[in-house]
């Protein structure tokens, strides 16, 4: 009886030695890989002109998202530093999608999710901003500027939800005045969305005071949030990517990032579609990737998309969409002004008969 019992008792002495052994060697090692965000960066402090940008590391500027494959994660990390965190700090621009199953089995898709943080006011596009260099080889953004537009807007949202891809929009504000419900379509199916000034003025015209170069941007930004009901992305484009040297430093104080090209597809002037399916994958086969400028205001870029987004599929093009870390916060007095401007109706929910009545006859 006394062995049956030391031998129970040596059979549990064992079981806790062995747990304790495997406790100790693995659980420190569990302990590092639990977490799965990392703290949001501190915001780098503007300097007080806001003209210098502060001298930034390229993965303080661009973060990873999602990584919609495992293909394409791999590619990321060799570009830029990877992180599956999701800093929960700011509200994020682009609200979250619901995640509804692409029908297109065959579809482009999108490879992979960008983040920018846009502090300072970053710029994109080699054509005039070399210093983020964030897109793998074979990766493309898709860009289009001057919408909202009837027929032309939605034909371009078809063309991108067949292929289940995103793009970023850069809406005139007046348009977006035009025809809100169409800009709400871009955003409803999860497009980015900035803004492209108010009535497409050149900010880099002498005519154009500091003071009006401002108003282009912030009533530009606040027709988006007019139209949307929400925010707009801080993400912005110069119409006819005239840079002028005010409204930039100007960007920068407000944290907007600034969006110039690698590729432009000339569609403005293409005499119809095949010219910009032909344009846009000859500049792409030389450069192997790059944020590709087009209009969703134009006709012949509607018809081409279906053809293009096919191409790039053929060629083993990856569709990289950009987002903001934040939404930016429009000022109150152009959301205001704007309002008033448009002549909009005073909210009253009290009826006809109440307001006006017939007193003599
Ligand atoms: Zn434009």
């Amino acid at each position: 009886m006394r062995n049956a019992l030391g031998v129970i008792l040596a059979g549990v002495v064992s079981v806790v030695v062995i747990t304790a052994v495997w406790f100790w060697t693995y659980s420190p090692r569990l302990a590092l890989a639990a977490p799965d965000t990392v703290s949001a960066r501190q915001a780098a402090r503007l300097s007080a002109t806001g003209s210098a940008k502060p001298a930034r590391a390229l993965a303080d500027e661009i973060e990873v998202t999602a990584a919609i494959s495992a293909k394409s994660s791999a590619t990321t990390a060799s570009t830029i530093a990877a992180s599956t965190a999701v800093p929960s700090a700011p509200v994020p621009a682009t609200p979250v999608q619901p995640k509804t199953a692409c029908a297109n089995p065959d579809a482009l898709g999108v490879s992979r999710v960008v983040e920018i943080d846009t502090t300072g006011g970053p710029g994109f596009g080699f054509e005039h901003f070399k210093q983020f260099d964030f897109l793998a080889d074979k990766e493309v953004v898709l860009t289009f500027d001057d919408g909202p537009w009837p027929v032309n807007t939605p034909a371009v949202l078809k063309a991108l939800a067949d292929e289940c891809t995103k793009a970023v929009f850069f809406p005139i504000g007046k348009h977006a005045t035009y025809h809100p419900a169409i800009l709400r379509q871009v955003a409803a199916a999860g497009h980015t969305v900035g803004a492209h000034t108010w009535s497409h003025a050149n900010l880099n015209s002498k005519k154009i005071s500091e003071q009006q170069a401002k108003d282009e941007v912030e009533k530009g930004f606040s027709a988006v949030k007019l139209a949307l009901g929400a925010a707009p992305s801080p993400f912005f484009r110069f119409p006819e990517l005239q840079h002028g040297p005010a409204a930039m430093a100007y960007l920068g104080t407000r944290n907007v990032a600034i969006f110039s090209c690698d590729l432009d597809s000339f569609d403005f002037r293409a005499k119809d579609a095949a010219q910009i399916v032909n344009t846009v994958m000859t500049k792409l086969d030389k450069s192997g990737k790059g944020i590709i400028l087009m209009h969703d205001f134009q006709k012949h870029t509607a018809e081409a998309l279906p053809t293009l987004l096919g191409r790039l599929k053929a060629g083993g093009y990856k569709v990289v969409q950009m987002r903001a870390k934040a939404a930016l916060q429009t000022l109150a007095e152009y959301d205001e002004g704007l309002v008033k401007d448009m002549k909009l109706p005073t909210a009253s929910t009290r009826p006809l008969g109440n307001v006006v009545q017939t007193v003599s006859q």
